[in-house]
């Protein structure tokens, strides 16, 4: 808990929503709004397994709640059925996007595998597609990231990857791999990875949330340049290699893509104030706050922003370095993540944090306020 903040104050709430926030780490399939999955299972025929929107949100509840990986993931056999449509994508995509702006996010990046549509008989280039218009229409500077899911062999990858760099530079701004971690070595999409690294391609892997913290810098070594997730490199840091691990870490600028609560919900960490991201940031890593799935999860990344205030030692000064690290990790073109930078420093001056902001980035090494603004208010 933050002594310096009460976050159930309503002002503390405010100026969170208000706050400039970049989301790097969201999965479409994961984020749909309840009304819209209800919808989307009428018009295809599907059960649903509530009959209004509030029901549905409470059969998600007990499913984040339930302590069980298998139960969380129950809901994606929900979602990737109900959303095998190309209207359906579209609309979704949208949504997500303009949810997204209404939490106060200046820049987004959102993924998903387009290749599970395949068995619902919707091939993927027609999935990005849709998925990319949708994600245009609203006003939101946004991307999505093509997943692969790591326990494909390593052809479907390559399908996964080949489908990513058609779409590069027409809405695709990443590669990924999803799906489960443990017992399905990245090692095995090597040459996938290769290939779209090779093609200029950004990657964020998901490692280091069901396996061990060594999976992170085995997939920064495979060309990662951020990490879904990364919470257990913590366990790293506490061991004998930490300056080793630590230098790599910093060598490489990697960035991890932290998701609290959904760590809690599938069972990664025991409680939010046993979250290693407070140990991680002080340390001296990049990262950032995220929301992997809302839908699954029953969050917002202005209640994630909460979250963290409320359980962690960190404060808004650190939440607003975050900020500007994940603008600067961001795949977005670079006139995207500096319009996501200026206004994290616009809503610092106005909230007189400009002072303490420009001290933590000097800090920890990172760039300061961009030219022509001031560095204290
Ligand atoms: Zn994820």
């Amino acid at each position: 808990m933050n002594p310096s903040i009460d976050p159930t104050d309503g002002a503390t709430r405010d100026a969170l929503a208000r706050s400039p926030k970049v989301l790097l780490h969201e999965h479409l399939d994961g984020g749909l709004r309840t009304s819209t999955l209800l919808e989307l299972l009428r018009e295809r025929g599907q059960a649903a397994p509530a009959s209004d929107a509030a029901a549905l949100g409470r059969w998600f509840d007990e499913r984040a709640h339930s302590g069980s990986l298998e139960r969380y993931l129950e809901g994606f056999s929900l979602t990737v059925p109900a959303m095998a449509d190309p209207h359906a994508l579209h609309r979704v995509a949208f949504e997500a996007a303009e949810d997204a702006l209404a939490d106060g996010v200046v820049l987004a990046e959102f993924r998903i595998a387009p290749l599970l549509f395949e068995a619902f008989g919707l091939d993927g280039d027609t999935a990005v597609e849709a998925m990319v218009s949708g994600l245009r229409r609203s006003g939101l500077p946004s991307g999505l990231i093509v997943c692969a899911m790591r326990q494909e062999d390593e052809a479907q990858t390559r399908r996964a990857a080949d489908l990513a760099l058609r779409w590069s530079g027409r809405g695709v701004v990443g590669f990924d791999l999803a799906g489960p971690e443990r017992g399905f070595d990245p090692s095995r999409h090597a040459r996938a990875l290769a290939l779209v690294r090779e093609a200029g391609l950004p990657i964020t892997l998901h490692a280091g949330e069901a396996d061990a913290g060594e999976r992170v810098l085995q997939a920064a070594r495979l060309g990662a340049r951020r990490i879904g997730h990364g919470v257990r490199l913590a366990e790293l840091l506490d061991g004998p290699r930490r300056s080793a691990v630590l230098a790599e870490v910093l060598q490489r600028d990697l960035h991890l893509e932290v998701c609290p609560t959904s760590n809690l919900h599938t069972a990664a960490v025991a409680a939010i104030a046993e979250h290693p991201i407070a140990g991680l940031w002080q340390a001296g890593v990049s990262l950032s706050v995220n929301t992997d799935n809302r839908l699954m999860s029953r969050v917002t990344l202005g209640n994630e922003f909460h979250t963290v205030l409320a359980h962690t030692p960190l404060g808004p000064v650190d939440l607003l370095a975050m900020t500007l690290e994940a603008a600067r990790h961001s795949f977005l073109a670079a006139p995207e993540r500096e319009r996501a930078r200026d206004a994290v420093w616009a809503h610092a001056q106005r909230t007189g944090a400009t002072g303490a902001l420009a001290a933590l980035l000097r800090e920890r090494g990172l760039p300061g306020p961009p030219a022509g603004r001031p560095p204290a208010a």
